[in-house]
């Protein structure tokens, strides 16, 4: 049988390795992490360090194609892997989203409109940006946040100092901030011959940093820059030659689209296709990476909810499995933490009772 190799042990992998049974795709997950989630639902699964070079070689062996779930993999790790293996996403696009400020730049690069932005290498470089950005601003670590983690809100240039501490002098960016309407997605699958494929973008709202719902239909302003949001994620996916799912988190301004950040993975806000579209993002995601023909990316029936179960709001699930319109997923982690994602819960072609 054919295997595909995922790099991460998290709840994208375990959804990657129930959509790639059906296509016949027996799953390695391969993760350091003691815990993986994904691990529990692949065939096999290899918990070893990122710098292991012969439990890479020997993962690389076992599969004909590896694809990540968490954008934080080691660069090294994939460029050795690539030398074994086809790697998709590649290298390249691991590259530039792992870091902030490469990632801004390339987008400016391709046209794409983003916050003001400036490099703060050093305590030193922030008072520059600040003079150059202005407040109010968001100083981000350049790599590794997640979740609105390693972020830090300046209101006014007095705040710089308790800023710089409270991401723990990392090297950063510096973004203007953004007046928006509201948060949208591009969900984007590419597949080795190129052909792009598009679902619906819904609408995203965060709480505290977090993605906690995703829904369709969202709002005109979305509705009428979603065009423009995808022209510029093909032009980003066109040149890093990309394969797979490729995320890209958008503002919906007065002046067009804003982008934020991309996953070069499948994302949250993506979760709802499990459900609610033909071919769901893992799916296609899989098809992808085996090389196959994507599958088609219609929404089933409107409206759409997904709603992440954050925290103890996994407690919740006894009373969403009584509501038959609920299509509910728990992603079987054991540690029960606040602002950690321990679910969500879908609701296609009807409205959740109640306030979301
Ligand atoms: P994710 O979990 O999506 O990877 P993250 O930690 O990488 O999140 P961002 O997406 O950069 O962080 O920011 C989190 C949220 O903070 C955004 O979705 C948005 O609501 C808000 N935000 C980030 N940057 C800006 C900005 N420049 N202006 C206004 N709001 C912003
Ligand atoms: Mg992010
Ligand atoms: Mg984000």
């Amino acid at each position: 049988g054919s295997t595909i190799g995922i790099l991460g042990g998290g709840q994208l992998g375990r959804m990657l390795a129930l959509a790639a049974a059906p296509l016949g795709y027996k799953t390695h997950v391969y993760a350091p992490d003691r815990e993986s989630v994904a691990a529990e639902v692949a065939a096999q699964h290899s918990q070893a360090a990122w710098d292991d070079e012969p439990r890479l070689a020997a993962f690389a062996a076992a599969c004909d194609a590896v694809t990540i779930e968490f954008e934080n993999v080691p660069v090294d790790t994939v460029r050795f892997l690539s030398g074994h293996v086809a790697v998709r996403p590649g290298a390249a696009a691991l590259e530039v989203a792992q870091d902030r400020l490469a990632e801004k730049r390339f987008v400016a690069g391709l046209g794409g409109r983003t916050a003001p932005f400036a490099a703060v290498p050093d305590r030193g470089a922030l008072d520059a940006a600040l003079a150059q950005i202005g407040a109010p601003a968001i100083l981000k670590t350049a790599r590794m946040g997640y979740d609105g983690k390693g972020q830090a809100r300046i209101a006014a240039p007095a705040d710089a100092d308790a800023a710089w501490e409270a991401i723990g002098r990392h090297p950063a960016i510096l973004e203007g901030f953004v007046t928006f309407a509201h948060e949208f997605s591009v969900l984007l699958a590419r597949g080795i011959d190129g052909e792009t494929r598009f679902w619906d973008s819904p609408v995203n709202v965060h709480e505290g940093g977090i993605l906690a719902t995703s829904s369709l239909p969202p709002p005109r302003s979305v509705l009428d820059q979603q065009d423009a949001a995808r022209a510029l994620m093909t032009r980003i996916a066109d040149a890093l030659d990309y394969v797979g799912v490729l995320t890209g988190e958008f503002f919906a301004t007065d002046e067009g689209p804003v982008f934020n950040e991309m996953a070069p993975r499948v994302h949250n806000s993506g979760h709802w296709t499990i459900e609610g579209a033909t071919t769901s993002q893992f799916a296609n995601h899989i098809r992808a990476v085996a090389g196959l023909p994507l599958g088609d990316t219609a929404t089933l029936a409107l409206p759409v909810t997904m709603r992440n179960l954050i925290g103890r709001a996994i407690d919740d699930i006894p009373a969403l499995l009584a509501d038959d319109a609920a299509r509910v997923h728990h992603y079987g982690k054991s540690v029960v933490r606040d602002g950690r994602k321990l679910g969500h819960v879908t609701w296609v072609g009807t409205a959740p009772e109640g306030p979301l």
